[in-house]
């Protein structure tokens, strides 16, 4: 004899008759076959039940409902000829509900007798129904009233079966040569009355028969293919587990995996019969076994969840030494019949945390603020508190006493990806850590855990990237190249979840599509930057970062936000960094605090490793006593074209089409940018430079950058093209060229406009290349010298992929 318990989820699928049917056809031994009810029906009953009794007449609408909902179910799948009299049943049943319902809508009053009578109808439905069908199609079995052979106590809607009793029934009723179809969850009192064992109690009416029989096996058939490292459907990549121990189900059952009612786990493990879980609609695969002896070497199974509980909080210095608080407050709980998922005690015995089910918040307090009243008005303890909106999170394993640090590494995750832990709690036989954290957390918390403890060696990046043009273009067309690279062998997966321009944006939890965003972001909503930054908050994904390519204040005025957030910004915009000395101290410290990481390497030298330098420099205790470089691509590419038969102005455009200057290329001109850039190489080396203290001396006057648009600015350099031709051919006659270098020393720094003659490190700078020279404790007479292209678009797109890269590293 094997038992088969098919769920709500297998039943009610539209395929669930004919799979049921295949999978019995399949056994060698006959079955007895335990059913919930119909998909949702559970659920449905009791909606009509609440309407009922709110007096709302919506009721009927919703009862209306389930009978289509059956009526169809046999329309499908029965013989035309038995449907007649299936409909009738299924009739008849719903008229009793219908009474049932009509005196809850007048009394305004439903018992958890009425409840436990109501949603019997469930089962009592599906299980006559899946008989029907069976008979109809070769497999000969018999009906059964559940609630003739599951005794139970009279704890409506949470009845407690009598094992005496139940095991004697199952053993008269159930005989080897024989099929049987029965509902689960359902079972009756001493008088008869219907009761019913929880919410998913079928599986325990399954595991109490499998016991009784002794059977060899018990099949839990499914939706989902066994039991999994997490809920997957707050887990996409969730897998499933071949093999789990009696007590690694319990736990993950007890802390939310709703594939199996927990009670179910006893019953089987105390006969030892191996428990299997399957999918319904994929029978080859081979599910998840739960058995005694499990071999594995694994130091987590699981993870788990309850997405919804509370936590009350009871503090006193007065409670400290003192014996007994916490049987006296557990108690008080237990007396009410509430169940405490989790307690948690502070080591000086200064506090208590107990995390119960929301529906238990009131009674718990008015029971606890009641019977404590004495304690509360003697300050032995202070006034209760409580907290809503928590989760808990629990990892499970029973190979995690023998593997150190688990707990370390899931407070280290959860602590990186900004997630604040409410609570912790250690069973002593060492099979699971619990967590509480805010409901908000729970599934970012969940993918970030799963990602460390089963995917261990895929990481993720989720990133949000705003400004799409020369740039931002390049970036995404490089992430695309070399998605398939690097998932392959860097095992990391890169999704660009968001992208923006000025104008729109678009999101996608699931990745953008890389083939069509250009397509596609047209169609997004409007850009505004608040709800940009909002919606990444919300997304609350791990690995989030915000990828600024504009050279905008607006964006940049966001990144404290993002950090503070825990979500890392990679920029190739300078505003932030060279703003205020506060703010990018700042910036560094709300870095460090959410462990965020701020990076804008591409800042100075576009994609040359010239901050990682110097960061590696100072790390290792040198110190930066002189910079000299040539940090402007743009004025380099400038300078460097600037000769005998061209125009200044035409340089300027071209330098301007080409992505190598500033979108306004007065910046560049003025020697903003580059004060900028030495700016951030100084306060990068330790140094509390604002951006006044830098000296400038621009070979253009005034007059350049009181212009009220670029149009103008290029207009007067086309007006004055003599004096700049009047410079070039001074300095080229002086066999020098022009060079715009930034210059720190003896605590003064200085851009400026230099005839550099040949023997100077940048004389031969081509194109728009930098040069930075490091003078340093170490580099004293020879300086760290870094050289190499320092502008355009692709060369900074790479350097912001490389600081994307470090980000995640
Ligand atoms: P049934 O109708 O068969 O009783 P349930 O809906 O009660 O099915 O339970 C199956 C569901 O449990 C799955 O569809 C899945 O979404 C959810 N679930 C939660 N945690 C887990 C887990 N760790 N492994 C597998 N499924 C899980
Ligand atoms: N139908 C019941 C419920 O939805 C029992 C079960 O599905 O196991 O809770
Ligand atoms: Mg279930």
């Amino acid at each position: 004899m094997k038992i088969l318990k098919f769920g709500g989820s297998s039943i009610g699928h539209k395929n669930g008759f004919e799979q049921i049917l295949k999978i019995a056809q399949q056994e060698s031994e006959n079955c007895i076959i335990v059913v919930s009810a119909c998909g949702k029906t559970t659920d449905n009953l009791l909606k009509t039940a609440m309407l009922a009794e709110m007096q709302n007449t919506m009721y009927k609408t919703v009862l209306e409902d389930i009978s289509t909902y059956h009526i169809d179910l046999i329309r499908t799948h029965l013989d035309p000829q038995n449907a007649a009299t299936s409909i009738g049943f299924v009739r008849e049943k719903l008229n009793e509900i219908e009474l049932l319902l009509e005196s809850i809508y007048n009394l305004q009053e439903f018992s958890n007798k009425t409840y436990d009578n109501l949603l019997s109808y469930g089962e009592i439905i599906s299980s006559t129904l899946l008989n029907t069908y069976l008979n109809e199609n070769g497999i000969v079995s018999q009906w059964v009233d559940s609630r003739t052979i599951i005794n139970t106590d009279d704890e409506f809607s949470n009845a407690k079966i009598d094992f005496g009793t139940t095991d004697q029934n199952i053993q008269q009723t159930f005989q080897d040569n024989q099929n049987y179809v029965l509902g689960g969850f359902i079972a009756s009192n001493d008088n008869g009355v219907t009761t019913t064992l929880g919410r998913g109690g079928s599986d325990y009416t399954a595991s109490v028969i499998a016991a009784a029989l002794d059977v060899k096996e018990l099949v839990i058939w499914t939706d989902v293919n066994g039991m999994m490292t997490a809920d997957p459907r707050l887990v996409k990549n969730a897998i499933s587990l071949p093999e789990l121990s009696y007590n690694e189900a319990l736990e993950l059952c007890h802390f939310g995996a709703k594939v199996i009612y927990p009670p179910t786990i006893i019953p089987a493990m105390k006969k030892e019969i191996p428990i299997l879980v399957k999918s319904t609609f994929s029978p080859e695969k081979s599910g998840t076994l739960i058995s005694k002896n499990i071999d594995n070497t694994r130091s987590v199974s699981g993870l788990t969840s309850i997405s919804d509980v509370c936590s009350i909080t009871i503090e006193g210095s007065g409670m400290v030494g003192k014996p007994g608080f916490t049987k006296k407050f557990l108690g008080i709980l237990s007396d009410r019949g509430i169940n405490v998922i989790m307690v948690t005690q502070a080591s000086s015995e200064h506090g208590m945390t107990m995390i119960i089910s929301p529906e238990d918040l009131d009674t718990s307090l008015k029971s606890l603020n009641e019977e404590l009243k004495y304690d509360l008005l003697e300050k032995i303890i202070d006034p209760i508190k409580f907290e809503t909106e928590l989760s808990i999170l629990a990892i499970v394993g029973q190979n995690m006493k023998n593997y150190h640090g688990i707990a370390g590494k899931t407070f280290h995750v959860l602590g990186k990806n900004a997630i604040n832990i409410r609570a912790i709690a250690q069973g002593s036989s060492e099979n699971n850590i619990t967590t509480v954290i805010a409901k908000s957390d729970l599934k970012k918390a969940l993918n970030v855990l799963h990602e460390e403890f089963f995917e261990e060696d895929i990481k993720k990046v989720n990133l949000f990237i705003v400004g799409i043009g020369t740039v931002g273009g390049k970036l995404i067309e490089q992430i695309k190249q070399q998605y398939d690279y690097l998932a392959e062998n860097n095992q990391l997966k890169i999704n660009i979840i968001a992208i923006a321009n000025s104008k729109k944006m678009l999101f996608n939890q699931e990745g953008i599509n890389l083939d069509t965003w250009q397509e596609d972001l047209p169609n997004g909503a409007t850009m505004e930057l608040e709800k940009f930054v909002d919606q990444i908050v919300d997304s609350n994904l791990g690995n989030s970062i915000f990828v600024d390519n504009t050279a905008n204040y607006e964006v940049a005025d966001y990144y404290e936000k993002c950090l503070s957030n825990g979500i890392g910004v990679v920029t190739c915009n300078k505003i932030a960094s060279s703003a205020s000395y506060e703010r990018y101290r700042n910036l560094k410290a709300l870095s460090k605090k959410h462990k965020a990481p701020y990076l804008f390497e591409t800042n100075v030298g576009a994609g040359l490793p010239i901050i990682n330098t110097l960061n590696d420099l100072v790390k290792s205790g040198d110190k930066i006593r002189g910079i000299k470089a040539v940090l402007s691509g743009s004025l380099n590419f400038i300078m460097n074209n600037f000769k005998e038969g061209t125009r200044f102005v035409d340089i300027v455009k071209q330098a301007q089409e080409l992505g190598f200057t500033e979108p306004d290329p007065r910046i560049d001109l003025s020697g903003l940018d580059v004060k900028r850039k030495i700016l951030i190489l100084l306060r990068e080396s330790g140094y509390k430079y604002e951006l006044e203290d830098i000296k400038s001396n621009s070979f253009l006057g005034e007059e350049y950058f009181e212009t009220q648009s670029v149009e103008e600015f290029i207009q007067l350099l086309e007006k004055n093209g003599n004096e700049f031709d009047a410079l070039r051919q001074a300095t080229e006659a002086e066999g020098k060229k022009l060079k715009i270098v930034a210059s720190f020393q003896d605590g003064e720094a200085v851009v400026g406009l230099e005839k550099a003659s040949h023997d100077a490190p940048y004389y031969q700078l081509d194109g728009s290349d930098n040069i930075v020279l490091f003078y340093t404790d170490r580099y004293v007479d020879q300086p760290l010298i870094i050289r190499g292209a320092g502008a355009g678009a692709d060369v900074t797109a790479s350097g912001v992929f490389a600081d994307i890269m470090r980000a995640v590293s």
